[in-house]
């Protein structure tokens, strides 16, 4: 068989739901030379990349750490952890990600209660009281950021409830992370995971997860050993913590790019780039109803980092998407489940979330809508982004 053909991946502007563009500094990290897993160069990387996801989920948790594998993988780390055959948990459920965690979960035996929301609506502090009062459960899981819906879950006075209850708190921060505020310690969520490739502008490959006191009590607690030997963190804990006892071999080099994203976003200061992504998703608001598009999750409850909008009337949504990529380089996601044909999901994510991006999706929607005659005034998409940041 002759040599495989040469690699040669086309240059995209990632702007879906994830993965999203990558910093040129992350790759840049990632090239670098591997260690050996427990060379001394590689365990200060492993302390350096502990102490600043800590302070990306402002915690002062112990146990934090990134599980070799993506985001789903830290949702199965988290779940696999806390619950044992027969527990009940509840899991909200108002787009793809809670039904995920809700298959995780009763995979791991936990006896779901599912709390369910229309598509793009969030969760009321009201709805999780009643449920918990009816189920009295051991973990409440509910996803902060959905990112097949764009809708932006408030945690805080749910993580009171679930506390005031006996139970704990796991929160999906995968898309969360590093695009809006995420406060374990302040609002005292009890386990959370993440994923690099959404709002920390690294591929995909690690998923930061981080778990408190309380929910390392209940996992050194359990009478069942943690159903997965890969995503046991009582066993991971002597690797990430001072023993460094071999567990798996983990992704050096993967690390290095997260050692660089959050490093990045360190140096910007997580209330500058909070910022920076509230702006310019204002921006691609502006310019998006300028030419009639509007947005699908709840007014007031919309995330930033992913601005899931309804197809325009008439518009093959499938033609726009592969036109944007074709001819002009641009990825957005599709809907998925309830809104499978007719959404888009335009993520401004990390690194990606700039004006250049913003500019370019605007103007590129423009002209492809305008091809299959949607009427607006040329350019206004651009004119009204443009207000935005003129301030
Ligand atoms: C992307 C995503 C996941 C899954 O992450 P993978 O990296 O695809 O495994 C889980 N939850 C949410 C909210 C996500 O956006």
């Amino acid at each position: 068989m002759p040599a495989l053909p040469p690699l040669n991946p086309p240059i995209r502007t990632l702007l879906g739901p994830g993965p999203s563009d990558i910093h040129p500094r992350v790759l840049a990290a990632m090239a670098r030379p591997t260690v050996g897993h427990l060379d001394p160069y590689y365990l200060q990387v492993m302390d350096k990349v502990q102490g600043g996801l800590r302070e990306l989920f402002r915690t002062t948790n112990r146990m934090t750490f990134a599980v070799s594998g993506t985001g789903s993988a830290g949702m199965e780390a988290t779940v696999v952890n806390l619950i044992e055959p027969g527990d009940a948990m509840i899991v909200g459920v108002n787009g793809v990600f809670g039904g995920r965690m809700t298959d995780v979960a009763e995979r791991a035996g936990a006896k779901v209660t599912k709390i369910e929301r229309p598509w793009g609506e969030v969760f009321t502090p009201e709805e999780v009281q009643k449920a918990v009062d009816a189920v009295k459960p051991k973990v409440v899981g509910i996803v902060m950021a959905e990112t097949s819906t764009g809708a932006y879950q408030p945690i805080e006075e749910i993580a009171k409830i679930v506390h005031d209850a006996g139970a704990l708190l796991l929160v999906d921060a995968v898309t969360s992370l590093g695009g809006v505020p995420v406060e374990v310690d302040k609002w005292g969520i009890d386990a959370i995971y993440s994923g690099t490739q959404k709002c920390l502008s690294c591929p995909p490959g690690l998923a930061p997860v981080s778990f408190n006191q309380r929910a390392m009590d209940v996992i050194l607690g359990r009478k069942t050993k943690v159903q997965s030997w890969y995503l046991d963190v009582t066993m991971l804990a002597n690797y990430w913590g001072s023993d460094r006892v071999y567990h798996h071999t983990a992704p050096i080099n993967m690390s290095y790019g997260l050692y660089e994203a959050v490093s990045i976003i360190l140096e910007e200061g997580l209330d500058a780039c909070f910022a920076r992504h509230a702006l310019n998703h204002r921006a691609l608001k502006a310019g998006l109803a300028a030419i009639g598009i509007k947005y699908a999750a709840q007014e007031g409850y919309q995330l930033p980092m992913l601005n899931a909008v309804h197809v325009p009337a008439g518009v093959d949504e499938a033609k726009v998407r592969s036109d944007l990529l074709n001819r002009f380089g641009i990825e957005i996601g599709a809907g998925l489940g309830a809104f499978k044909g007719k959404v888009w999901r335009i993520g401004l994510m990390g690194y990606g979330a700039r004006p250049a991006n913003v500019y370019l999706v605007l103007s590129a929607l423009e002209q492809l809508l305008a091809e299959q005659g949607c009427k607006f005034e040329a350019g206004a998409s651009v004119a009204a982004a443009s207000e935005v940041y003129r301030g």
